[in-house]
């Protein structure tokens, strides 16, 4: 069955929408793009975006000043759109509107969605949640504020069009955008390139900590608390690390953590081309893409590692027993 958005909006007349904890670059793309259109194209329609803060380099994409960072738990919205989020627990604090909502409708990439709304439009060859937003609706109407927001989306994803989730339609989609009149240099410039000192600082800490482990097919790197609190580096400005980490040349996995509390860690993978760390997010609870994933892990960075590192190598002996078999 298509799914059409319009049939969905049909009698709406109050919508809300929100992604997940620590939005990224597609997470508050594909939100301010469907956002923007949506008001564009649907005036009579009321529409809240909700959002943990963003980085502040995102403040360039039209309306990121409306969203609303925290919710009234009495608001009953007729839709709940949630985008980029592949499980309920991710909405955050806007989660009592998702399960107050009338109606909630649930539009992602993830290949480890398990359609947690009522109606679920969930596309994993999709390379953003952005890119499934600019299939939804009507090219012709997406004006340049909304092109500028979903183009942010899909050029963070895709890695500025590099990671193998960048498909023909990708180009095909980005393109569209582009004609749009967007600036498509300064958005990648400044939302995805540009760091501050801070990040920078960072990042180099993180490198430099940095150690190859598993025969050098991987590397895993730890910041902590008191690095951060050095630094006075939040959450965000570890973005990035991990996909520095990943262009070791010979690594096959990327592993990061960063410390969440005492013995509580967010964890970030990556790969490059044999090891699905979908599957490993989502054994210990987490989530995400084949060659993109995370997961909140507790115990020592030591035990994480074991615990991780002991599914890489699973993973690694399965494809060299399949590899020796043919
Ligand atoms: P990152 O490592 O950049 O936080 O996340 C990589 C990918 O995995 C993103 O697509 C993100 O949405 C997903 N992801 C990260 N952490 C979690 C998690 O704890 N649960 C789930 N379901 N997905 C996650
Ligand atoms: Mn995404």
């Amino acid at each position: 069955m298509k799914f059409v958005l319009n049939d969905i909006l049909k009698g709406k007349n109050k919508i809300a929408l929100g992604g997940h904890i620590r939005p990224d670059g597609d997470c508050v793309g594909s939100c301010m793009g469907l956002y923007l259109y949506l008001k564009e194209q649907y005036p009579s329609v009321s529409v809240d975006v909700y959002l943990e803060e963003i980085p502040e380099a995102y403040r360039m994409i039209s309306g990121t000043e409306n969203i609303k960072s925290q919710a009234s738990p009495d608001e009953i919205y007729d839709l709940f759109i949630c985008l980029d989020c592949g499980d309920a627990e991710r909405l955050g604090f806007s989660r009592p509107l998702f399960e107050n909502a009338k109606e909630t409708l649930c539009i992602d990439h993830h290949i480890s969605n398990d359609a947690f709304a009522d109606s679920n439009y969930i596309v994993p060859e999709a390379s953003s949640t952005a890119e499934i937003v600019f299939t939804l609706v009507d090219a012709e109407k997406i004006d340049k504020k909304a092109a500028e927001a979903l183009y942010m989306g899909i050029a963070h994803d895709t890695g500025v069009f590099q990671y193998s989730c960048t498909s023909p339609e990708t180009m095909e989609i980005a393109a569209a955008l582009m004609r749009k009149g967007i600036d498509s240099s300064a958005i990648i410039d400044r939302t995805y390139y540009e760091k501050t000192y801070i990040q920078n600082q960072i990042l180099g800490r993180a490198l430099l900590e940095s150690m190859l482990i598993m025969d050098k097919k991987c590397i895993v790197s730890v910041i902590r608390r008191k690095s951060m609190d050095f630094f006075h580096a939040s959450p965000a400005d570890l973005e990035g690390i991990v996909s520095q980490l990943r262009q070791t040349a010979g690594v096959e996995v990327a592993i990061f953590l960063h410390e969440l509390a005492p013995q509580k860690f967010k964890v970030s993978l990556r790969s490059k081309k044999e090891v699905d760390v979908s599957e490993i997010a989502k054994y210990y609870g987490g989530g995400g893409h084949v060659r993109a994933a995370g997961v909140t892990m507790e115990g020592s960075s030591h035990d994480v590692i074991n615990n991780i590192t002991a599914r890489i190598a699973q993973q690694l002996r399965h494809e060299e027993e399949q590899d020796a078999e043919s």
